[in-house]
């Protein structure tokens, strides 16, 4: 028997969230100000669980424990990618994520490359990705003026952008964005500025300078961005976003039917528009799903439009 896991998303409050993950997905958000969904994890910040078949309500990281085999028998200790859901209705802090070797070594965690497909973007919405800054004195000296539009490389975002933020980038979603993220299994974040907001007690949230200069890359990375290529099939196109060390992210368009191999160890789809059926299951936007090992073939049933991560 063929797994095809279906996820049920865990949902967080945050103080930049929203309510569009219910407006359009029609997920049980505890509060209007629900800024995250983790919809594939096996993360313990937020692990999601499987709703169908012979696993129904054990946890990915559950599974991935005692089946490996139906992940292709990869190695590593835990999950290694993990799908979100950002509703941006304020900024998000600006940050940067460590890579493998500063987190196993300081923070005994994975690291954190990450890419971003824009679901949705106001008009006018901003984006921030990489920075001015040549070398780590240049870095210190603009936090230290607190001259962040010196520092930042800011520019407009439209839905269907797609980015790709390798470890120590400095980057920030802004207000207005809705996105699908693919990222390494990792929380750790370190935040170099946050508008100096302040919560309901008057705190300004936790910065974390000393970490972020560490591990910012000098000068700025670019990853590739929008950088799609299309291969068309008979009934479906698939879109290739990137392939990397980490992760590879594609979008699947299908009108009426697709018959796609499967040869990965695994494969992460998310349902982003339409609806039809995947493999049988009933496939509707917002759905999420884990392609295990041992499904040869993926058929695809109506019109949809699917986020595929995998290795
Ligand atoms: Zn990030």
């Amino acid at each position: 028997m063929a797994h095809v896991l279906r996820m049920a998303p865990a949902l967080s409050e945050k103080i930049w969230g929203g309510h569009r993950l219910k407006d359009l997905y029609n997920y049980p958000i505890p509060s209007n100000k629900t800024g995250e969904a983790w919809v594939i994890s096996g993360h313990k910040n937020g692990p999601s669980t499987i709703v169908n078949g012979e696993y129904k309500g054990m946890t990915l990281a559950e599974l991935f424990d005692q089946h490996r085999e139906l992940f292709g028998n990869i190695e590593g200790k835990e999950f290694p990618l993990l799908i979100k859901f950002i509703d941006a209705s304020d900024d998000l802090s600006v940050q940067v994520h460590p890579d493998d070797d500063y987190a196993s070594k300081y923070e005994n965690s994975l690291g954190k490359t990450e890419a971003w497909y824009i679901l949705d973007a106001k008009q006018g919405t901003d984006m921030i990705v990489g920075h001015h800054a040549e070398t780590k004195e240049e870095l210190k000296d603009f936090i230290e003026r607190d001259d962040w539009d010196g520092l930042l490389n800011k520019f407009p975002i439209m839905k269907g952008d797609f980015f790709f933020i390798p470890a120590g980038t400095i980057h920030a979603i802004c207000a207005g964005t809705l996105v699908y993220e693919a990222q390494q299994s990792s929380d750790i974040t370190y935040r170099l500025y946050d508008y100096h907001r302040k919560d309901d007690n008057g705190q300004e949230r936790e910065l974390h300078i000393d970490q972020a200069v560490a591990v910012t890359k000098c000068p700025a990375i670019i990853g590739e961005t929008n950088a799609e290529k299309e291969e068309v099939y008979d009934g479906y196109i698939i879109h290739r976003f990137v392939k990397s060390d980490y992760l590879s992210v594609y979008r699947i368009d299908v009108t009426s039917k697709a018959v796609i191999k499967n040869n990965n160890p695994f494969q992460l789809l998310t349902v982003i528009e339409g609806h039809g059926t995947i493999n049988g299951e009933e496939a509707v936007k917002g759905d999420n799903f884990v392609i295990c090992s041992d499904v040869d073939e993926v058929v695809y049933e109506g019109q949809l439009e699917v986020m595929m991560t995998t290795l």
